[in-house]
């Protein structure tokens, strides 16, 4: 008889995102539709200091490709896409120039999106994961940064190294490799991860081999998503994922009542309140959120909950004085999803009959 936070929202055994680093505005022609199609949120990384303009950076593989500007970057947002800071210049950054690649591409981008950025994303390689970038991500309020290692994020994951898997034709030598769609899902499904995959503008061909995949490619991978995840996974932008994991692990759990002063009495069929509206019989819980970054953009849990089998016909659980309706998961177990704030009252009981 307990009350428990899922590791991910609606109980999902894993979590899917994906992220475009560079945003630019060809997504458009096979990224943007798809993703409609298969209704899965996506999430781009903006290069501040080149918003809306032809990209132009060293010899990368993408200049000439224009950036989307700030009109279409809040027509994504309002598709439920997200959008990250990934950086002013997207070159190295030195402790002289963070203030400029973290802070202030930070408020410009929040300025002309009208949309708190929390999410900074690592350009070129991990160097730009250096300490005093990750301090000033800190320091500026950001929730948590993209690196570019390939591996899965678990639910006790610390957030300022946030791994992502690269959906690539194929790697660089000496690695050589060939596309996988399967990539990382099985060890998802295993430990309950979050995978983030990372490309960057998916065409008829992937444009540079080694940092992206092709329309076909990306296809497969979303495809493959949804038929080894079925109901298992949770499709989610990674914000709506990282409120979720910071969410979990404030969240502290306090038994106010635990009906009839029985305490941990499990077999009490409430003989002193048949109709079921004995306060007596209630099971309530209180949610703490301490430290609770005031950041954090989305805030429901998922809950589950054990109770007397009888508790289980229509059930109800009550937040804040709100009846939700919830699923009987297993015999003597609910769940229920939640918004959720500091002080959150959690009351259990059997359903009342007409
Ligand atoms: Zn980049």
């Amino acid at each position: 008889m307990s009350l428990s936070i899922c590791p991910w929202k609606y109980g999902k055994r894993w979590v899917y995102s994906i992220t475009y680093d560079e945003a630019l505005a060809d997504l458009h022609r096979f990224a943007i539709p798809m993703h409609k199609e298969y209704r899965i949120p996506g999430h781009v990384e903006v290069v501040v200091g080149q918003l809306g303009e032809i990209r132009k950076i060293g010899n990368s593989s993408f200049n000439g490709f224009r950036h989307m500007n700030a009109d279409e970057l809040r027509d994504l947002l309002a598709r439920g896409w997200g959008v990250g800071n990934h950086s002013w210049s997207h070159e190295i950054i030195t402790p002289e120039t963070v203030d400029r690649e973290i802070g202030q591409a930070k408020m410009v981008l929040e300025e002309a999106l009208g949309e708190a950025i929390i999410l900074y994303c690592s350009p070129g390689d991990n160097t730009n994961m250096a300490d005093h970038v990750l301090e000033a991500c800190r320091r500026y309020g950001y929730l948590g940064a993209m690196s570019l290692t390939d591996a899965l994020n678990l639910p006790v994951d610390e957030l300022f190294w946030i791994n992502r898997t690269a959906l690539h034709d194929h790697y660089y030598p000496p690695f050589y490799s060939a596309f996988d769609p399967y990539r990382n899902i099985r060890q998802a499904q295993e430990l309950q991860g979050w995978l983030i995959d990372y490309c960057h503008c998916p065409l008829e061909r992937a444009i540079h081999p080694n940092k992206d995949c092709s329309e076909a490619q990306l296809r497969q991978r979303l495809e493959t998503v949804l038929t080894e995840g079925g109901d298992a996974v949770w499709c989610a932008m990674p914000e709506e994922a990282l409120s979720y994991h910071l969410m979990r692990r404030h969240a502290r759990i306090e038994i106010v009542a635990l009906g009839n002063g029985k305490v941990g009495d499990d077999n009490d069929e409430m003989e002193s309140g048949a109709s079921g509206d004995d306060d007596d019989d209630a099971r309530r819980y209180r949610i703490a959120l301490p430290e609770l970054p005031v950041q954090v953009p989305y805030r429901s849990l998922t809950l589950e909950v054990g109770v007397p089998a009888a508790w289980c016909r229509d059930p109800r659980v009550t937040v804040d004085g709100q009846e939700q309706s919830a699923e009987a998961l297993r015999p003597g177990v609910l769940r229920v999803t939640t918004l959720v704030k500091d002080g959150t009252e959690v009351e259990v009981r059997e359903s009342p009959r007409p």
